[in-house]
């Protein structure tokens, strides 16, 4: 954070008396002067609901302030009736928070798949829901009688790489790309989260790689997203164009991404093929946000990392092609694996990091 030691000191005293850092071990003194306290994260007897509003699904899950599962995840289809989803989730929320009486409950934090203005919790657009302008926080606060936390999903999953990464010198600036029904993007600029000013800003899956493209959700024709998502990449290898379909769910239909990816371990060159197609524009479109953002590393989280090893050849020739400099054209990139639910976790994150972090970050 760059403060001073004195502040340090304030802000330290200001964050035990608030209960959410405790003192622990003593640890051995650097030569001169005291020898340092270390300092904790309470994450005892205080937990977070955390979850995660997908086309197809949506999903609930209880996690200390550091994001680690505490109850194991629950889903049901999502009601794109917002009025419907409320009440269900809601229910869900509250025989959970009944459920674990003996603790106290944070707070609950919600990524959707769209554009969101987390002051006012409204989602602004999501493409893949069809709402436009809806309030999704105060009906659910009000639901569950307990402070409700908004964002994109792909905004929260950065602020969970930021949160939850100890050192390594490049939680200052970094991309992640979140790849399912749809593409969501968290960049993070000198620490914090870039919005712009009407909170559209790093929507790179809504910037065209070919203006005569495929139909994306959106109703724009040539989206990166409508090249990489899940859908796509299943449309590819059965030969549709993915305009000619309604965007839906691809994990409601019964052939997955997951099923894609077995196939193509086992031999079909079809399946192999559509996901080196998706390698390749993904590469593409990553090079878009390098060379908009150049961030210091970029994470890739969605069921598409299953397939790494297969497609990472493609996804690095194709953005060594629109590099701009020998040192853009390879990248650190990291995989998030679905098991790591990078999403819930980044739900987590809304409920928890703002509490530590400075005030222009929260
Ligand atoms: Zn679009």
């Amino acid at each position: 954070m760059g403060t001073r030691r004195g502040a340090s000191s304030v802000l330290v005293k200001e964050l035990l008396a608030e209960s959410l850092i405790f003192e622990g071990a003593v640890g051995e003194g650097g030569g001169r002067g005291r020898k340092p306290t270390f300092l904790y994260i309470d994450s005892r007897e205080r937990y977070v609901i955390a979850v995660d509003i997908r086309a197809s699904r949506t999903y609930i899950m209880a996690t200390d302030l550091l994001g680690k599962t505490l109850v194991g995840i629950t889903s049901f289809p999502t009601n794109r009736d917002l009025g419907a989803l409320i009440t269900e989730l809601g229910d869900k929320i509250k025989t959970m928070v009944a459920e674990h009486s003996s603790v106290a409950c944070q707070g609950v934090g919600v990524v959707v798949p769209g554009m969101t203005d987390p002051s006012s919790g409204r989602v602004l657009h999501a493409p893949t829901l069809g709402w436009r302008d809806v309030n999704l926080k105060d009906p659910l606060s009000a639901a569950v009688e307990l402070p409700v936390h908004v964002e994109n999903s792909g905004r929260a999953c950065a602020l969970a790489q930021v949160w939850a990464t100890r050192g390594g010198g490049h939680t200052g600036d970094l991309a992640f790309v979140s790849v399912s029904d749809g593409v969501g993007v968290g960049i993070v600029v000198n620490g914090e989260i870039l919005r712009g000013r009407h909170n559209i800003a790093g929507e790179f899956g809504h910037v065209p790689l070919s203006i005569d493209g495929p139909r994306c959700s959106c109703g724009a024709t040539g989206c990166w997203e409508a090249y990489v998502s899940n859908l796509a990449t299943l449309s590819r290898y059965f030969g549709r164009n993915s305009s000619e379909k309604k965007p839906v769910s691809t994990e409601n239909s019964a052939f997955t991404i997951e099923d894609l990816i077995a196939r193509a371990r086992s031999g079909d060159a079809k399946a192999l093929a559509a996901l080196h197609s998706t390698g390749r524009y993904l590469g593409l479109g990553l090079a878009s946000i390098i060379n908009a953002v150049d961030p210091g590393r970029l994470y890739i989280g969605g069921e598409i990392t299953a397939a790494w090893d297969l497609i990472e050849s493609s996804v690095r020739a194709a953005l060594a092609e629109r590099a701009l400099t020998s040192l853009t054209a390879r990248p650190e990139i990291r995989t998030v694996s679905v098991e790591e639910h990078p999403r819930l976790r980044g739900a987590a994150a809304l409920v928890a990091a703002p509490a530590f972090a400075a005030p222009m970050v929260a």
